[in-house]
């Protein structure tokens, strides 16, 4: 960008990929253009040559990758002259739902799973002004409902499974080759609903001009509205590699899991509503998938934040798990270029930090004795 210039967000920057028809009805909060950052420490303590990045997502207006799809999602529904917008959520779509709709002064639904949702992201909907609505049921519950109760409610769903959300999404893989000059050779993610590594793959596909049946679909939806630009950077894309959590991983089961448990909040989902175009992404690009313990995405989580100063939540940690068993594996190779995204920031679940290191903390007296001698311990 050029000196004088106020980044307007992704819809303004990719209008002409995107399914808007006139810029004047942008509901924009400035989100994207989210950083691509290079590890240096995790990398060297491992011995392995790779260029492992992270595209950081948490750095969002509200925090998550949502925004992305929820700026086009809301912009399509105001344009459509919708007055409510709807989802099911784990916590992060809500979020994003509700500060959307606040900007556009429209009404927002968000459906919760009782007590499963970490405290940043129920503070971000009640303070975004959002209609919560808990449920005694879990995220897959939630989303059956919102899809029965769109059928006859004058509210739009902004679940992933409005195809606009995905629009938005593509973006990530747009700045990603943006930045890097090429598509990466491995692009690793965590996968709940699915709709990220969907989204994903049909930005990388897009984008370098590889014509598969991601770009007939992306097309599709965006021809009839928009002037498509068919202009790609010559790349190969990626393989996609989506990463589980063990008690919530469908995709490594084959089949939906019923009662889906993890401390990943954002991805304890049984029920992927993009299943199809999930497998198709993986086998597409020739990525797989692989899953996780809780202890060890919270190991990752906390390796992050230690050795390079990125504080994720814990489900956005399992990309860089992922990562790093398949680069020390060697299913990885040596000098390859990786992208893991970090889909939210750490601070939304502040719970899960705090309770990690609880036992290191003990007041001491308020005396310069006290704190020198502690200092002089610790060095
Ligand atoms: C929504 C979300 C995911 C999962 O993305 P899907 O598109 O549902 O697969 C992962 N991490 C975070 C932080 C999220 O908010």
């Amino acid at each position: 960008m050029s000196f004088g210039q106020i980044y307007t967000g992704l819809i303004d920057k990719y209008f002409d990929r995107l399914p808007i028809s006139n810029r004047k009805n942008i509901i924009s909060i400035g989100e994207g253009n989210t950083p691509l950052i290079k590890l240096k420490n995790i990398p060297k303590e491992i011995g392995k040559d790779v260029n492992l990045y992270v595209k950081f997502e948490g750095l969002n207006p509200t925090s998550s990758f949502k925004d992305r799809g929820m700026t086009v999602a809301v912009t399509r529904a105001v344009e459509e002259g919708s007055n409510a917008i709807i989802c099911a959520s784990t916590g992060n779509t809500s979020a994003a739902a509700a500060a959307y709709a606040a900007r556009a002064g429209i009404k927002s639904f968000v459906l919760i799973p009782d007590g499963k949702i970490a405290l940043g992201k129920l503070a971000q909907a009640i303070m975004y002004g959002a209609e919560i609505i808990q449920i005694k049921g879990n995220f897959d519950d939630g989303m059956q409902l919102v899809k029965k109760i769109g059928e006859s409610a004058p509210v739009s769903i902004v679940n992933s499974i409005n195809p606009f959300r995905l629009q938005g999404q593509k973006t990530a893989a747009f700045e990603i080759i943006d930045e890097l000059g090429k598509a990466p050779d491995y692009h690793c993610l965590p996968v709940g609903n699915a709709g990220n590594i969907t989204a994903y793959w049909m930005g990388y596909c897009e984008y370098s001009g590889h014509i598969g049946k991601m770009v007939e679909k992306s097309t599709r939806i965006c021809q009839d509205i928009c002037q498509y630009s068919t202009d790609a950077v010559t790349s190969v894309p990626p393989k996609m590699v989506g990463y589980q959590a063990t008690m919530s991983a469908p995709f490594l089961r084959g089949e939906p899991v019923k009662d889906p448990e993890t401390i990943a909040t954002a991805i304890r989902i049984g029920n992927p509503q993009s299943w199809d175009y999930a497998w198709m992404a993986s086998r597409e690009s020739g990525g797989w998938f692989d899953e996780f313990s809780d202890e060890e995405i919270l190991k990752v989580q906390r390796m992050l934040a230690e050795k390079e100063g990125i504080f994720c939540e814990p489900a956005s940690a399992t990309s860089v798990a992922g990562a790093l068993k398949d680069i020390q594996s060697g299913k990885i190779a040596e000098g390859s270029t990786i992208v893991c995204t970090l889909t939210g920031h750490g601070l939304k679940d502040p719970d899960i930090a705090i309770n990690q290191c609880k036992t290191e903390m003990t007041a001491i007296d308020a005396t310069f004795d006290a704190v020198n001698k502690a200092i002089f311990a610790k060095l």
